[in-house]
């Protein structure tokens, strides 16, 4: 196994303005959409993702930097 994995894409529900500190981890933004779908549906009442919610996840969708802040 090499040790440059593809790098990891996070967003989590404060950066959408929600008051939770859920995470999703994935390395793509469809897969980040769809544990973010998950987990609005079954942490937040049954909260959908509308096409504005949807925008709002990928524009806070960042890179992780494996513990390295970005400036
Ligand atoms: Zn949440």
């Amino acid at each position: 196994m090499s040790t440059a994995k593809p790098r990891a894409k996070t967003v989590r529900c404060l950066d959408i303005g929600l008051k939770c500190l859920f995470q999703a981890r994935g390395e793509s933004a469809a897969g980040l959409l769809e544990q973010m779908r998950r987990h609005l549906r079954e942490a937040h009442d049954g909260m959908t993702v509308v096409p504005t919610t949807e925008r709002l996840i990928k524009r806070a969708i960042k890179d992780d930097r494996w513990g390295r802040f970005a400036p």
